[in-house]
């Protein structure tokens, strides 16, 4: 990998001083990664280099017919001072997946983790300290060949940025959703299962109906039976069932519209491993109303690489408004949270193998 030092790289004083302003995607670290490739000879070398605009003909494909994915991921500062990532093979593994659906070349998943690695390691320093603090990695991927032809790219390029992650997890708030019944995020054999720009550029509209509700997030519903609960803004969602011991943890069953989040996935490991039952079913949005009424559903939380875990309150949609538990965020979700943070930041045992240490 070829390797450009940034020569204005920020002094550690400086650098700490935007890393404890906290927040999300405000400041972004000294270096980038760019990788070009072309239909003739496939993968170049990747190069890191100084962070910076990029320049790009007007006539480039991606500005015109969205041919974009990306990925989000995170790095961890380990109790030893060291750094690792969490489960980055899932998302070489889920950056291929969505770049095939979106006609955009393959990465190689020792390519996609030698540039991770390689950029974390040299801005290790922008690294936060604080347990539920976090460097987030942005991978992505635009089509690159010059001209308004509708086809698949035959030039495509690679970029990897990173940006500190503050704490935003507020225990005290739950957040309040608003269930979609105008617009869909996707549907069967649509990009619902890609991560690609697309997909949000057609959720932002139901995210402004949401606000609009008064309300922070949107929940997608299915698209052909417009019932079946499928996942909240850009994360997975969780229900909780019953309390103590005998609580079960289920979350929307993949049916290949749904984004198979890899904190989704984890988390179905960590609740069995917490002893609680879990279950991954089709749930309507008559089950989440009828189940808060009764009282069977307790707790209900959204989750991602991002917030992690998300708790959720009050829900709100054309057939009327529903408050989950007391509004603050449950036991249970608490839990699970605090269980999946501990295995992040190396507190607890690594024992599904999730963690890779890079420094
Ligand atoms: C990225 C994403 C998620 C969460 O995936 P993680 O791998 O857990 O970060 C969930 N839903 C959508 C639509 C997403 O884009």
């Amino acid at each position: 990998m070829k390797i450009t030092l940034n020569p204005l790289a920020k002094d550690s004083a400086t650098r700490a001083a935007l890393v404890a302003e906290g927040g999300f995607g405000k400041y972004y670290t000294d270096h980038m990664v760019v990788c070009e490739w072309s239909q003739e000879s496939g993968w170049g070398e990747p190069e890191l280099k100084p962070y910076g605009p990029i320049s790009l003909d007007p006539a480039t494909a991606v500005f015109h017919y969205g041919q974009e994915i990306f990925e989000g991921m995170k790095a961890y500062r380990q109790p030893d001072g060291g750094v690792a990532l969490f489960r980055p093979e899932a998302n070489a593994q889920r950056f291929a997946k969505s770049a095939k659906r979106l006609a955009l070349p393959e990465m190689p998943e020792a390519l996609f983790l030698e540039t991770v690695e390689t950029l974390v390691k040299e801005d290790a320093g922008w690294v936060p300290d604080k347990v539920g603090e976090s460097l987030y990695i942005r991978p992505f991927m635009i089509a690159t060949e010059v001209g308004l032809g509708v086809r698949p790219s035959n030039k495509a390029t690679y970029l990897l940025i990173a940006t500190p992650a503050g704490a935003y997890f507020d225990p005290s708030k739950a957040v309040s959703v608003w269930i979609s019944t105008e617009y869909v995020r996707a549907a069967q054999g649509g990009t619902g299962e890609a991560k690609c720009g697309g997909n949000y550029a057609a959720s932002l509209v139901a995210q402004k109906a949401a606000a609009e509700q008064g309300c922070d997030q949107v929940v997608w519903i299915d698209a052909k039976e417009r019932k079946w609960i499928e996942e909240m803004g850009g994360m997975n969602l969780y229900f909780i069932k019953g309390s103590g011991t005998s609580a079960s943890v289920i979350t929307p069953r993949l049916t290949g519209t749904l984004l198979p989040g890899i904190t989704r996935d984890s988390i179905l490991s960590v609740a069995k491993d917490l002893g609680y039952k879990v279950e991954e079913v089709m749930l309507s949005v008559d089950d989440w109303r009828d189940g808060v009424s009764s009282g069977e559903i307790t707790e209900i939380f959204a989750c991602g690489t991002a917030a992690v875990v998300s708790p959720v309150g009050q829900a709100k949609s054309a057939m009327g408004t529903w408050i989950t538990g007391d509004g603050n965020p449950g036991v249970i979700t608490m839990e699970i949270r605090n269980a999946l943070l501990a295995i992040q930041h190396g507190q607890s045992a690594d024992t599904h193998g999730w963690m890779r240490k890079v420094l």
